[in-house]
């Protein structure tokens, strides 16, 4: 186990690279703290491969360093930094039996044979592989299959760190949800330092203590799920995290308040950065329909069981709001009021407003 820190890490995949454009990693630096659960989490093509490859040693960075626990592992090779990893695709020997393919990554290393059937029985109690141990894992499904691709990381005691690569790929959407809970719950029981790389912001809300998300080889913002929910740094964070994702509305702004098409707009507090493009972000959670308020026509509205999602136009921009019950019809002439204490200006993406005293 060990606290991994990126300082100053940057990779471009060209040989001279001209500018930021050139750099599939701009500039991170982030620490993971020993034992806990991590999630990387952003679209296609944003870094995340790139950042976990130069994890494990398979990519050297351009420039800046990888440290586990304070020792510079940059220049190691991906053998000597004692990581497990888990694929999109269950990586385990077919010919063999469960049981063997668990015991393979201790007996590789000269794990004593009684410490490899302890470790064998643990696991498999934790993964629900018991009864499967004298199976050959070719006779699997592809979620037991893929159960033992974990199992094969989490058997051994002396890994750094286990990184999961999208590992529910292949799963069927009905057994996602338990293969996740388990990965937690694993989590809970052996406190390894764990990073879960997704593009699926449900796995990485319910996976990860801390989420890191990605966009264009930058991280836009670190935090606990519950911080990307309440208090976005960054548009892309407030639209890629919830469904749907936060409103963005154009605005003015002067005098350190906001307007909406000439109509003042409250907000959490004063607005403490300027630029060229301002928007005002609420989430639809926070976005109400009553009396007083920005003038809207009704859209769409979505019965989706928990909730109604009413989609509305407001001067030519559209704006959800989640409401529980009596929803406006179609065509509607409505107002949608806006929480303040939940209502922010960003300027060039990143949030521009100061918070109200909690
Ligand atoms: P995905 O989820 O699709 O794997 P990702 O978030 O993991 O995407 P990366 O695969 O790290 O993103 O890619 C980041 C950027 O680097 C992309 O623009 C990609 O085209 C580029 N890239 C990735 N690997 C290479 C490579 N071997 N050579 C050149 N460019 C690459």
């Amino acid at each position: 186990m060990a606290e991994i820190r990126l300082d100053r890490l940057r990779h471009s995949y060209l040989a001279n690279p001209a500018g930021e454009a050139d750099y599939a990693l701009k500039e991170i630096n982030l620490t993971w703290q020993d034992g806990g659960a991590f999630a990387l989490l952003g679209p296609s093509g944003c870094g995340k491969t790139t950042l976990l490859n130069i994890i494990s040693g398979l990519v050297t960075p351009s420039d800046g360093q990888v440290l586990f626990d304070g020792q510079d592992v940059t220049p190691l090779p991906p053998d000597r930094r004692n990581i497990a990893q888990v694929f999109q695709f269950p990586v385990i020997y077919d010919t063999m039996t469960v049981h063997d393919n668990l015991a393979f990554p201790l007996r590789n290393r000269g794990v004593a044979p009684d410490r490899v059937e302890t470790r064998i029985t643990e696991i498999a109690r934790m993964l629900e592989l018991e009864d499967q141990l004298g199976t050959r894992a070719a006779n699997l499904t592809p979620d037991a299959k893929q159960k033992i691709s974990m199992g094969r990381g989490l058997v051994r005691d002396d890994v750094n760190v286990i990184m999961f690569d999208e590992p529910l790929t292949v799963i069927d959407p009905e057994l996602k949800w338990k293969l996740r809970s388990k990965l937690k719950e694993l989590h809970q029981q052996i406190a390894v330092t764990m990073i879960y790389v997704t593009h699926d912001q449900t796995e990485a809300l319910t996976f990860a203590d801390q989420v890191v998300v990605m966009q264009d080889g930058v991280i836009v913002q670190m935090g606990t799920p519950v911080e990307l929910f309440d208090r976005p740094q960054h548009t892309f964070v407030g639209h890629f995290i919830g469904s749907p994702g936060m409103n963005l509305l154009p605005c003015e702004v002067s005098d350190g308040g906001a307007t909406f098409h000439g109509q003042p707009v409250a907000l959490e507090g004063p607005i403490i950065r300027n630029g060229g493009d301002t928007q005002i972000g609420i989430r639809p959670e926070h976005v109400g329909i009553g009396p007083h308020g920005i003038p809207a026509t009704v859209r769409k509205v979505a019965d989706v069981g928990r909730h109604i999602v009413v989609e509305a136009d407001a001067a030519g921009t559209s704006v959800n709001a989640i409401i529980d019950r009596d929803p406006p019809e179609r065509g509607a002439q409505v107002h949608l009021a806006f929480d303040p204490a939940r209502t922010r200006v960003y300027a060039d993406g990143w949030i521009a407003t100061e918070e109200a005293d909690p």
